[in-house]
């Protein structure tokens, strides 16, 4: 075949497969030109999931006249002029291809006025072919409306699925955007349903109303708003609490300069943020505006621009990260107070239980094991003075110093009960102690004071060839971690020594645990970038089985370590380590003042 030029419909078409995949993608595109047209009211109608119909309409500024016919040809914009205008755009769109696109493989219709003109003006648009401008009435502002999507692409047709299916998609689509502008107000019609209808949030009480009503309101009762500035950079939004972690990515919200992205730095930063916090496999939830100089941020990256590129990519990675360890590594006693608000407590039934059914199973199982060793920074009573530091309770503390109040009892073993000015605090201490543990751990593998406690009599343990050989392997790692350990055969090694924190536990059982996460990690994992979770491991051989009585004051001494103890507020593997239940809430229960 001869080179030729394509007809400029085919062009437009071809470009729709970049832009236009599915409704959902056309409902971005059109609700974007209404955010960028200054819209405060932008309403979304769509029947059969938007692949019969799908409209939007708007309260903008509206084409005029004039230009309306450009408005759908192809690399006609009115947002940028120059490429130095591409370096700082603020707007969602500037590539000039959605409406083209999107008219090129539907039976399309737009209609527009402005403030100017006293009536509108109305372009159909079929198959990528114009009608001539007439005049309808129309208010100020836009309406787009898009009927039977790709009819005449049978090819792409072909892939949409069921309306039902191709609604949750644009579903999805519409509550990233009505996130991203809560000065704006939105509504979404699907056939004769109203599925949301948002007025613009102009404060924090009316934005987190709008985060739970499409979050849902167990996320908004489970996370910590954040606001923090520096170096130019502002990141503001809510965090989900560790405890309302996920099992899918599927509450990540993250914008910049109010536009959504999905971007490798950024994910990173904020898994980095969790990693301490949350257990392995789970995901984060939150909902994040990072805002910016635009001109820090290369949003012309990917034709869908879901993917940015950063001109200081580290700075930002440390920031997002930075505030994220920090609002989470945020101690009980820093916290305004362990009210229930900020406490998952049980009594909200919306929030998660702080134990699962599973749990309660383990620590059933866990008062028929023999009897534990004793963990070595909770001494008996007699041996206290011996061990000064760990969880010698402050003298002449008050109240106000003490958030997770006094202990008043134990609870089957298994759980301290405290009370404070505001109610009842109740503790998993064994949960508690191991995030102690670890910290402690953590700190002193940092420090490189991490001190090891020879055994008096070395254990032999067979074992299996691999793990003798990461024994060799990792000689210096282990050594680290507080462990001596030999190779002493094919399929034996000898534990000489094992960490002090640990120096009560069964050091066997330990070893063996963490020789096989060494193995889970693989050989080409370093243990070095695995060190916080063998800690972790670790720390749960060393913390206070669920059937040890504690005294009242080996109690106190527990809940005043937890309070100085960074992330104390979850166990490692993200659950939390206590809970409360204020007066009003007790009285709740049962139903006094009522
Ligand atoms: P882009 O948004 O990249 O500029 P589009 O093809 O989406 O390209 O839109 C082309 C132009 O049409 C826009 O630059 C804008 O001037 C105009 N336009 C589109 N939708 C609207 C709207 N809802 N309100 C006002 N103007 C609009
Ligand atoms: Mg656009």
């Amino acid at each position: 075949m001869p080179i030729r030029q394509l007809p400029s419909t085919l062009i437009n078409q071809i470009a729709a497969g970049e832009v236009v995949e599915r409704p959902a993608s056309v409902v971005k595109e059109l609700m974007e030109n209404s955010l960028d047209a200054g819209a405060t009211r932008i309403e979304v109608t769509v029947e059969e999931g938007g692949t019969r119909r799908l409209c939007v309409r708007d309260n903008g500024q509206g084409i005029p006249a004039d230009e309306l016919p450009l408005a759908i040809a192809r690399h006609a914009t009115s947002k940028i002029a120059s490429l130095g205008d591409l370096a700082s755009v603020t707007s969602l769109g500037f590539r000039g291809e959605a409406l083209p696109s999107i008219a090129s493989v539907s039976h399309f219709t737009i209609t527009s006025r402005t403030a100017s003109s006293d009536t509108g003006v109305r372009l159909v648009v079929e198959g990528g072919r114009a009608s001539e401008p007439r005049p309808a009435a129309h208010a100020v502002g836009t309406t787009v409306d898009v009927r039977d999507l790709f009819f005449n692409v049978p090819a792409r047709r072909k892939f949409l699925r069921t309306p039902k299916t191709e609604f949750g998609h644009l579903e999805k689509v519409f509550k990233r955007i009505a996130l991203s502008h809560f000065d704006r107000g939105f509504r979404l019609t699907h056939g004769s349903r109203q599925v949301a209808d948002l007025p613009p949030a102009p404060d924090r009480e009316a934005r987190e109303r709008r985060v739970a009503d499409l979050l849902g309101p167990e996320f908004m009762a489970n996370c910590l708003h954040l606001e923090h500035s520096a170096a130019g950079l502002t990141l503001n939004g809510w965090l989900a609490l560790p405890t309302y972690s996920r099992s899918q990515a599927d509450r990540q919200y993250f914008y910049v300069n109010r536009r959504m992205i999905r971007d490798k730095v950024i994910s990173h930063a904020v898994r980095l943020g969790y990693q301490d916090v949350l257990f392995h496999g789970r995901h984060p939830a939150y909902v994040l505006f990072l805002d910016m100089d635009p001109r820090g941020v290369d949003v012309n990256a990917h034709p869908s621009k879901t993917e940015v590129r950063f001109r200081d990519s580290r700075t930002v990675h440390d920031f997002v990260f930075r505030t994220i360890e920090q609002l989470l590594a945020t101690t009980a006693s820093e916290r305004p107070a362990p009210t229930a608000v900020e406490a998952p407590a049980f009594a909200a039934s919306s929030r998660p239980l702080p134990l699962r059914v599973g749990d309660h199973v383990q620590a059933y199982e866990r008062l028929h094991e023999a009897p534990p060793p004793m963990p070595p920074d909770i001494p008996p009573q007699s041996e206290r003075r011996a061990h000064p530091p760990a969880f010698e309770p402050t003298a002449g503390a008050d109240e106000d110093d003490m958030p997770l109040g006094t202990a008043i009892a134990q609870l089957h073993s298994i759980y301290v009960l405290a009370q404070n000015r505001r109610g009842l605090i109740v503790v998993d201490m064994h949960a508690a102690h191991e995030r102690i543990t670890y910290e402690q751990m953590k700190k002193q593998v940092a420090d490189g004071s991490l001190a090891s406690q020879p055994l008096l009599i070395p254990i032999v343990m067979r074992v299996a060839s691999s793990e003798a050989d990461s024994v060799e392997q990792h000689k210096g790692d282990f050594a680290r971690l507080g462990f001596e350990l030999d190779r002493s055969g094919p399929e034996a090694v000898t534990v000489r020594a094992v960490p002090v924190l640990l120096q009560d536990v069964d050091a066997e059982a330990l070893v063996r645990d963490v020789l096989a996460d060494v193995a889970e990690h693989g050989r080409s994992a370093r243990i070095e970038r695995r060190i916080d979770e063998l800690l972790a491991t670790m720390a749960c051989h060393g913390s206070i089985r669920a059937n040890r009585s504690l005294t009242i004051d080996e109690m106190n001494a527990l809940l005043r370590t937890m309070e100085v103890t960074p992330r104390a507020d979850q166990c490692n593997h993200g659950r939390p380590t206590w809970t409360a239940l204020s007066m009003q809430e007790l009285d709740r229960l049962f139903l006094r003042g009522q």
